[in-house]
């Protein structure tokens, strides 16, 4: 349930609400918006009261209306909240008309990889620099990231550069570490359902882009997400990046786009699309990253490295630079199209149309 107040209504008028609510022994949760507060009831009305608490609310002073959500998730649901969230990191607005590119390759290896890195992902028109410092491998003998050393350069490179930072974390323990060093916490599709995770990511309240595991169902995904909601974490991203594929010998997952325009319907967060890890090959991602965007998705995470074949992981689906500034600039081209932008190249002599190379 969601009480929404009029543009007009007092603070006394909010609290008397909110008093309403935990006289019911339920959890009142105050939304600011744009024009109008929403108060919402997250957990679950016990039915034989939800239709007469409903009448109450709706004659205390102040209200404008209130409406039943029915979705099992309900701060991430549009019902409850109908305008499009925009996060706002740093300056950087996910979920308004600029199409946001985090990029970066998988694992933070060197000073000198990342700023090579950095200044191809802002020479490309990107505004978010990836690079993973705890990574999540299969097997225990690959890479296993550069750890608290990785997250110093990623901040450093970062800052020299102007660009936000982004980061997975792996575990609880360890949210506020690298809360300390990145500008948005990364929770891994394999972690989507690591509740300890996402209840300590939520209540750091830092900015949080979780993606989307390669089997969960869309109501586990905004589930999980709900998890960091109702944390009083607003500043949350949803990210697809692919799942389980039914043939893994031609890529590595399917990137399930349409998740695009499914989460963009129920869910009022902005949507961010991987095609790195959605289709495990270098050649296909720029394909699949103007389909995101077509699709209308918010933003793209795409995995870049300065030699992607001496990469220590995820080589395979790495952009080069050069094959990044071809993509942005097709994406500075398709954007238009669909009523969104990309910030203007600011580097490299680039001429923004097809070649053979692209495919290669
Ligand atoms: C990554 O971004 O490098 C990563 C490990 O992603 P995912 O959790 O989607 O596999
Ligand atoms: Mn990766």
């Amino acid at each position: 349930m969601i009480v929404v107040m009029a543009v007009s209504a007092s603070e006394a008028e909010i609290q008397q609400v909110v008093a309403a609510i935990e006289a019911q022994s339920l959890h009142a949760l105050i939304m600011p918006g744009g024009e109008r507060v929403a108060i919402g009831v997250p957990s679950a009305i016990p039915p034989e009261i939800r239709e007469d608490l409903a009448q109450t609310l709706g004659l205390l002073s102040g209200v404008d209306h209130v409406a039943h959500v029915s979705r099992p998730y309900k701060l991430a649901s549009r019902e409850f909240h109908r305008a499009d969230t925009v996060v706002e990191v740093k300056g950087v607005h996910f979920g308004g008309p600029q199409i946001q590119v985090m990029t970066g390759p998988c694992s933070i290896e060197s000073y000198q990889q990342m700023a090579t890195a950095a200044k191809a992902a802002k020479d490309a028109g990107a505004t978010v620099l990836r690079g993973g410092a705890f990574k999540p491998r299969t097997s225990p003998y690959s890479f296993q990231g550069l750890q608290e050393e990785g997250l110093k350069i990623l901040r450093q490179v970062g800052e020299e550069n102007g660009l936000i930072t982004i980061s997975e974390v792996m575990q609880p323990d360890l949210v506020e570490l690298v809360a300390s060093y990145v500008d948005i916490l990364q929770i891994g599709a394999r972690n989507m359902q690591n509740f300890p995770l996402l209840i300590e990511a939520g209540r750091s309240r830092h900015p949080v882009m979780l993606k989307r595991g390669p089997s969960a169902t869309f109501d586990e995904f905004l589930l999980a997400a709900e998890y960091l909601l109702h944390n009083d974490n607003q500043q949350v991203l949803l990210c697809e990046r692919g799942v389980h594929p039914v043939d893994r010998s031609y890529t590595r997952n399917t990137l399930d786009l349409n998740a695009v325009p499914v989460l963009k319907e129920v869910s009022h967060l902005p949507v961010i699309v991987d095609p790195s890890h959605g289709t495990g090959v270098s050649r296909y991602v720029p394909a699949m990253a103007l389909a995101a965007i077509a699709a209308g998705a918010d933003g793209l995470m795409i995995e870049m490295h300065p030699n992607p074949r001496v990469a220590l992981s995820d080589g395979a689906q790495s952009l080069t630079p050069a094959q990044l500034q071809l993509l942005m600039a097709r994406l500075a081209q398709l954007a238009p199209a669909v009523g969104r932008f990309v910030i203007p190249l600011t580097g490299g002599d680039l001429k923004p149309q097809m070649n053979a190379n692209e495919r290669g």
